[in-house]
């Protein structure tokens, strides 16, 4: 980038906040996404909302390519800076503005960790549901950028059910502001919803206005074995036939439970189908007559042993298996690919099997995990990434599995986003007037295409 740029961009935040050092830049070159990496020009961390809109001015200005970062553990290379250009750090605003307890709604700036959000809730006793599995690193910029969901998303559901207001700095730099506090408001296009998981391609996040929930009194963790991956299934289906919605409902297949058991050594039977890890919330009363549904089903699907948390310790104990999944796969090989294909409740049996099926197919290492409850599945790859022969055949088992996940009705991603990894699919899931129909909204507000140019919704 010319020097009379970086100039220009250190009078507009200060050159302690431009970085440029080629270690700088590297750091910013990548994200959790193995497999795609570009360097950027330069790393800018503006701290205030007008400071954006002057660096996003000037960019536009001279059409550089501008990638917003929260703290980049998401999973579809949304914030890698493929055609080099601006890498928009958002970390320097970290402020929680008002938590406004009476009305259950707070408001946030983009780079407060989800984590320390939600224990400064709980103070109130409310709670701010989205939580993936990095709350103690993500940003609430970079989850409602990615329309993050997490392990409660079957009872409380994904970012999007959450975000009352934002605002925004448009392409050119001029500040909007989308909904409010207000409970009921139907004036307008909704633009926080087209925004919400717009990962960083339509504008740049500067403020937030959530909707916040009762902390749950109670809660009831188990976990259940099954020998019959079908019958798995049919208690999945069967518990919310039962009209029981738990917070979570996790399953393990047969691959994920003997890596863990292999991993963490949790008492996990390795010839086992499935385990299924559930948990039920809310008034104590309801919890207590809940469980004691959820079993009866879990024993008339034919579950081969439940065991039921008694104290919050057992509880952590029932949780380090799950928790132990990803690691787990992760240790394997040196590289993990951690994909989101969601389908129907009902086809979640038929996508572990189609999905084992694939692994063997292209003599590929596949654990599938995940919230079987919303169907939203991990399907695992682990690999090494500096193998072509191998990698050859992972891609070849990726592109089966999507096709398979949006031939049983399902969706490319339940919680992780398009970005680039997952782009080539998308004609697959919205046909060639869906896509223009993306782009269209893309060229209108972002017309010169400098806003993470390139994913999502392909070139301009
Ligand atoms: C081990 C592991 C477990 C995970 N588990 C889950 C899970 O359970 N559920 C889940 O949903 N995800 C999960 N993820 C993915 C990831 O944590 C989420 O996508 C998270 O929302 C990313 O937050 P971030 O702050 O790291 O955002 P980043 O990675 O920095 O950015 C994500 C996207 O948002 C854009 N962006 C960031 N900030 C802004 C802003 N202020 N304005 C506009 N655009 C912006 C970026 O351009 C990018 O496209 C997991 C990832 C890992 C590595």
């Amino acid at each position: 980038m010319q020097n009379h740029l970086i100039e220009a961009f250190n009078q507009l935040v200060g050159a302690e906040h431009v970085l440029t050092s080629k270690e700088d830049l590297r750091c910013y070159s990548y994200d959790a996404t193995p497999g795609f990496s570009h360097m950027p020009d330069v790393v800018i961390a503006p701290g205030t909302t007008e400071e954006v809109s002057k660096v996003l001015a000037l960019a536009n200005n001279e059409k550089i390519p501008v990638y917003p970062r929260g703290s980049g553990t998401n999973l579809s290379a949304g914030t890698v800076p493929m055609q080099g250009g601006i890498v928009l750090l958002m970390t320097r605003f970290d402020k929680i503005i008002e938590i406004d307890a009476a009305n259950l709604v707070a408001t946030v700036e983009p780079g407060v960790i989800v984590a320390d959000f939600n224990n400064a809730v709980a103070q109130f006793g409310l709670l701010y549901p989205p939580d993936p599995g990095t709350v103690a690193t993500a940003t609430l910029g970079g989850t409602v950028s990615e329309n993050a969901g997490g392990l409660r998303g079957l009872k409380y559901g994904v970012s999007k059910h959450y975000i009352m207001g934002l605002e925004i700095v448009l392409a050119d730099g001029r500040i909007i502001q989308t909904g409010g506090k207000n409970v009921k408001d139907v004036a307008g296009y909704d633009l926080t919803k087209l925004f919400t998981g717009s990962e960083g391609t339509l504008g740049v996040i500067t403020k937030v206005t959530v909707k916040l929930v009762p902390a749950p009194e109670a809660s009831k963790a188990m976990l259940a074995i099954f020998s019959d991956l079908d019958n798995a299934g049919k208690a999945i289906s069967a518990i919310i036939a039962n009209k029981i919605i738990p917070a979570t409902l996790e399953i393990m297949d047969n691959a994920t439970i003997r890596t863990v058991e292999d991993y963490a050594k949790v008492g996990l039977p390795i010839d086992a189908e499935a385990v299924l890890l559930i948990e039920v919330d809310g008034i104590l009363a309801v919890v207590e007559k809940e469980a004691a549904k959820v079993i009866e089903v879990l024993q008339a699907n034919h579950a081969d042993a439940i065991q039921v948390a008694k104290d919050p310790a057992e509880r952590d104990k029932l949780w380090a298996a799950r928790r132990a999944a990803l690691p787990a796969l992760a240790k394997l090989r040196p590289t993990t690919f951690v994909e989101d294909a969601t389908v129907p409740r009902s086809k979640v049996p038929d996508m572990i099997r189609a999905v084992k099926q694939t692994a063997a197919k292209y003599n590929v290492t596949i654990g599938t995990f995940g919230h079987a409850g919303d169907g939203n599945l991990h399907p695992t790859i682990v690999c090494d990434i500096r193998d072509a022969a191998e990698m050859e055949r992972v891609q070849q088992a990726m592109d089966e599995i999507f096709a398979t996940a949006i031939s049983l009705g399902g969706t490319l991603s339940g919680e992780h986003g398009i970005g680039l990894g997952k782009l080539k699919y998308m004609e697959d899931q919205f046909g060639t007037a869906g896509i223009s129909a993306m782009q269209a909204i893309k060229k209108a507000l972002d017309p010169n295409c400098i806003m993470n140019p390139g994913k999502l919704v392909g070139e301009c």
